[in-house]
C-alpha cells in the first residue's frame, strides 16, 4: 500500500504526532486554543524546516518527503492546518528572498527561534480575485507605508512575522493586471497593536484565522521580497509545493477517517452481526479507501514533477482536487458508519469532518482549481 512507502521517515514523524492524543485535540478544540505544544514539539524535531536548505540549517527534504510527513500529522489525528504555513510560507523567501533576508531569516526558523508562518493575501471586498485586492504600499524614502485591509490571516497570533501581498502600482497604470503588486516581510511584533489591528474571526473549524487593519504601517524597503511590482508571481510560485502539501494532509485525513470507518465496521454489531458485513457500510467505506489511494497517487506524480524541477501547475491542482474530494467522501462515510456516535465529540470524527471540510475552500476553492484544468489543460475560454 502507498500509505506504507517512506517507513522511517513516517516513523520519526508518528513518534512526534502520537504523543498527542485524541484527548489533547479534544481539548484544544473545546477551548478554541492553539496547538502550541503540537507546533513547539514539531518545530523541536526539526518537521517544519523540512524545506529549508542545509545550508541555513533546515533538512533539504524533498516535497515528496514534506507530503509524507504532512499526510502523517493527520493521518495520526493531528491538524496541519495549525503549522504547515511554517513548511511553507518561508518558500517565498528561499525563492525570492535576498541573501541578507535568507541568512537573517532562514537559520532562525529552522531554529524554532521565530516563526514565519502567515500569509496576508485575502481582503474582504476581492475574495479570489487578487489582482484586484485594495491594500497600497506607497514608498515614500526608504520606506513603504502600508494601508489596507485583510481577511482570513492564519496563524498571525503565532506568528513573528507575516509576508503580506500590496498594491505598489495603481491597476490604472499597468499594463497587465497581475503586475503592481509587491510582497513585504512584516515584523508583527512591531506592528501588531499600533499599525495593525487584529480581529479575530471565530470559525467552525479551530483555525487562528483573522480580519486585519492596516494603518499606515512603516516597512523597510529591505522588507520587500524580490522586485518591485512581481509580488503576485512569487506568491503564485509558491503554489505549487503549497497544494501538493494540502492535499497530502486530506490523503492523511482520508486514510484516518477510512481506517477509523472500517475499524468501526468491524467491530459494531447491530442485528447481531458486525454492521461491516453489510454491503451498505462496507461498499461507501471501500469506495472511499479507493479514491484516496488513487489521490494519493496523483500526490506522488506531482511531487515527482515538482523534485524533478518540472512545471508541475497541473498535477500539483488535479492533486489537491481529488485529494479534497476523497478526503471530504471518506468523512462523510466515517460519520454514517457511527452513526449517532459519529456526532459525539469524544469520538474525534466531528471534529476531523469539520477540519477536512475546510479544504474545499481554502487554501484554493475547488471551482478555482476546475477553471484552471479548464484553461490551461483543455484549452476551454477563460471564465473569470
Ligand atoms: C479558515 C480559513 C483560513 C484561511 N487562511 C488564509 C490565509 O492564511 N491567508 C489568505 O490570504 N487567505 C486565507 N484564506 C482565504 C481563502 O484562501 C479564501 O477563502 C479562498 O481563496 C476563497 O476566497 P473567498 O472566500 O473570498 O471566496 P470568493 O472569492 O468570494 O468566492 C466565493 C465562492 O464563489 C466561487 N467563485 C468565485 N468566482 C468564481 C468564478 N469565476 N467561477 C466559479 N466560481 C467562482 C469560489 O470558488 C467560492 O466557492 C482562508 C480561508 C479560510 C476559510
Amino acid at each position: 500500500m502507498q500509505k506504507n512507502n517512506f517507513p522511517e521517515l513516517r516513523e520519526g514523524v508518528r513518534q512526534v504526532v502520537t504523543a498527542f492524543d485524541s484527548r489533547y485535540w479534544q481539548e484544544v478544540d473545546e477551548a478554541r486554543a492553539f496547538p502550541e505544544k503540537f507546533v513547539t514539539a514539531l518545530t523541536e524535531a526539526g518537521w517544519l524546516a523540512g524545506l529549508i536548505p542545509e545550508a541555513y540549517g533546515g533538512s533539504d527534504l524533498s516535497l515528496t518527503e514534506a507530503s509524507v510527513v504532512m499526510e502523517e500529522i493527520n493521518r495520526a489525528g493531528g491538524n496541519s492546518g495549525a503549522c504547515h504555513g511554517q513548511m511553507y510560507v518561508m518558500g517565498c523567501i528561499v525563492r525570492h528572498g535576498s541573501d541578507k533576508q535568507k541568512q537573517d531569516l532562514l537559520p532562525r526558523i529552522a531554529r524554532g527561534e521565530i516563526r514565519m508562518q502567515s500569509m496576508a493575501v485575502t481582503e474582504p471586498s476581492t475574495g479570489s480575485d487578487t489582482t484586484q485586492l485594495k491594500t497600497t504600499a506607497v514608498r515614500k524614502g526608504d520606506r513603504y507605508v502600508i494601508n489596507g485591509q485583510k481577511v482570513w490571516t492564519s496563524r498571525l497570533q503565532h506568528s513573528d512575522y507575516m509576508l503580506l501581498l500590496a498594491r505598489t502600482t495603481p491597476l490604472a497604470e499597468v499594463k497587465k493586471k497581475s503586475e503592481g503588486l509587491s510582497v513585504f516581510l512584516v515584523d508583527l511584533r512591531e506592528a501588531v497593536g499600533k499599525s495593525i489591528t487584529v480581529r479575530p474571526i471565530r470559525n467552525m473549524v479551530n483555525h487562528e484565522t483573522n480580519e486585519i487593519f492596516i494603518d499606515k504601517l512603516e516597512v523597510p524597503v529591505e522588507n520587500r521580497i524580490g522586485e518591485e511590482g512581481k509580488g503576485l508571481k512569487y506568491i503564485l510560485d509558491g503554489l505549487n509545493a503549497e497544494r501538493i502539501l494540502i492535499a497530502a494532509e486530506c490523503i492523511g485525513d482520508g486514510y484516518w477517517f477510512t481506517d477509523k470507518a472500517s475499524t468501526y465496521a468491524k467491530e459494531r454489531i447491530v442485528f447481531d452481526r458486525p454492521i461491516g458485513q453489510n454491503q451498505g457500510i462496507q461498499f461507501p467505506i471501500a469506495r472511499a479507501f479507493v479514491n484516496v489511494e488513487a489521490a494519493s497517487l496523483m500526490r506522488y506524480r506531482a511531487c515527482e514533477m515538482f523534485d524533478a524541477g518540472i512545471n508541475c501547475g497541473a498535477e500539483a491542482n488535479m492533486s489537491k482536487l481529488l485529494a479534497a474530494d476523497a478526503s471530504w467522501e471518506a468523512a462523510n462515510v466515517c460519520l454514517q458508519t457511527h452513526g449517532g456516535f459519529g456526532f459525539a465529540a469524544e469520538y474525534d470524527i466531528e471534529r476531523k469532518f469539520r477540519e477536512t471540510r475546510l479544504y474545499q475552500v481554502a487554501p484554493i476553492s475547488t471551482n478555482m482549481i476546475l477553471s484552471y484544468v479548464g484553461e490551461h489543460v483543455l484549452g476551454m475560454p477563460r471564465s473569470y
